[in-house]
């Protein structure tokens, strides 16, 4: 490609604080009714005092030091004037000057165009917190505006990073894998349809001689989003790069429908927001002890995991993944194994050499079954009935043939819908696989009445007929017989 497109990211994350950013108000928007969640702080009345939520900068303190950065010890708070009618106070508090993280990075995993795995380290210049504005509503066929103020004062964690993704992919993974972090956190979840997280790209393109000029796309609410809106723009930009005219620096919008960028203003003249520190809050002085202290509540990261389940339990990378995707399916495959490994010890219908191909049919199992009924049923691995302990005794019986596959997923479906016990959902629905040689004598003894041709093929050595007959006892016991038990019956009864 002539051209190299530089692409960075500004990402807004809403951190899940139980109150706004300086009130008390609930950190909730999600009202049916439009400005029932404010008070005179939120909402900027003269003379109100902000006061500052010390869980949200907890949060961010958190990810910061998950991504690496450097954290700020003394800060304070900026003031960024602009109009706008969302923007109760005329302006936000923010951090210009100090911003609580700073130089950090974040290494990722992508398929690159020929599906390669590649790793990246991503640059994050900053994180800081701010607050958010509220909305704006435009009825349809109406000649007026109305602004609702829940999410006024709202707390918002924004990230920037430095410009050195390279194309969409990297820049769609980053995300995910942001994603991923701030839930395993638990500061927020990320939902990019509800709002959670908003994210904005800036992309030039520059060649060899020259740097080129920075376009920001803002609107982007998918990851699908993120990764069409950079597609997109990288041809625009080179179609007229191509055609010899310039670049505007300016801001677009990501237009999901028609999947186009739209300009929505121009950014010759950067804007004036006169910053000057805010009188009215003291600066937050960060103690060693508070560092320590949050340090030792984050826990073990998605890359990380995913190491240790592919070292540890044997996983390939690609089954790590999709366990360690949400961190309560992760917690809840690790529970299974404990509970399976002291299962072994104490059960001796399976010794300790089979373990790691228990774990195995476990993964597979959980990556297949289980989270298709999690899915379809939308109940996650934080609300589901099923215990570990449960999990890890059907497992045994899988693998150890007790029930067919059919009737291990009727098991798996109602442990699912009634948490109950794998044994006795066996036991009542009589699913288990039969191996008493008298109850299955009678079946054997039955079929080769009904099919005396088979069974004197048989006699003469047709093995052909030997599959017939099982196929025959299969059916009459709805799969239940033990294959091997069986096939000694027939051929004792043959002879
Ligand atoms: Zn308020």
């Amino acid at each position: 490609m002539p051209y190299q497109p530089k692409i960075g990211m500004e990402i807004h994350i809403q951190p899940k604080t139980k109150s706004k950013m300086f009130c008390r108000c609930p950190n909730r928007f999600d009202q049916t009714k439009p400005n029932q969640n404010i008070c005179e702080i939120c909402v900027g009345h003269p003379g109100t005092l902000p006061a500052i939520n010390q869980q949200a900068v907890k949060a961010i303190i958190k990810a910061g030091l998950a991504l690496n950065c450097q954290i700020n010890r003394r800060v304070h708070w900026d003031r960024k004037h602009y109009f706008y009618p969302d923007l109760p106070k005329g302006y936000q508090l923010t951090q210009n000057n100090t911003p609580l993280c700073y130089q950090g990075f974040l290494m990722i995993e992508y398929l690159d165009y020929n599906q390669k795995p590649q790793t990246k380290k991503v640059l994050i210049n900053r994180l800081h917190l701010e607050e958010d504005a509220g909305k704006d509503l435009h009825p349809e066929n109406s000649d007026y505006s109305l602004i609702d103020f829940n999410r006024a004062g709202a707390p918002l964690i924004e990230l920037v990073t430095e410009p050195v993704l390279q194309d969409q992919e990297q820049a769609a993974a980053f995300c995910q894998n942001l994603q991923q972090i701030f839930r395993y956190l638990k500061i927020s979840d990320a939902d990019m349809e509800k709002g959670q997280m908003r994210c904005e790209v800036n992309i030039s393109l520059s060649n060899n001689q020259k740097s080129g000029v920075k376009v920001e796309v803002k609107n982007i609410n998918s990851f699908r989003g993120v990764k069409k809106s950079i597609e997109y723009e990288i041809k625009r930009q080179t179609g007229l790069l191509e055609q010899g005219k310039k670049i505007k620096q300016e801001t677009r919008g990501w237009d999901a429908e028609k999947q186009i960028t739209i300009s929505q203003r121009s950014k010759e003249q950067a804007q004036d927001y006169r910053y000057f520190p805010e009188p009215d809050l003291p600066p937050i002085n960060i103690t060693d002890g508070l560092l320590a202290k949050i340090k030792n509540s984050i826990v073990e990261l998605p890359t990380d995991k995913i190491k240790r389940f592919t070292k540890n339990f044997g996983l390939n990378q690609e089954t790590a993944k999709i366990i360690t995707q949400d961190l309560t399916c992760a917690n809840f495959f690790e529970n299974t194994i404990s509970e399976i490994k002291s299962w072994v010890k104490t059960d001796d219908r399976i010794d300790s050499q089979q373990t790691p191909k228990v774990i195995k049919l476990t993964a597979n199992y959980l990556t297949t079954e289980l989270i298709r009924l999690t899915q379809k049923t939308l109940v996650g691995f934080d609300q589901i009935k099923i215990t570990p302990e449960n999990f890890a005794e059907l497992m045994i019986i899988v693998y150890k043939k007790q029930i067919n596959s059919s009737a291990a997923q009727t098991v798996l479906k109602n442990m699912f819908q009634t948490g109950g016990d794998p044994s006795q959902i066996i036991k009542q629905k009589n699913l288990a696989i039969q191996k008493d040689s008298k109850e299955l004598g009678s079946v054997v003894s039955k079929v080769i009445q009904e099919n005396p041709q088979a069974a004197n093929d048989l006699k003469a050595g047709k093995q052909k007929s030997l599959q017939f007959l099982i196929g025959q006892v299969m059916a009459k016991t709805q799969g239940k017989a033990d294959p091997k038990t069986a096939i000694n019956i027939i051929q004792k009864l043959v002879k």
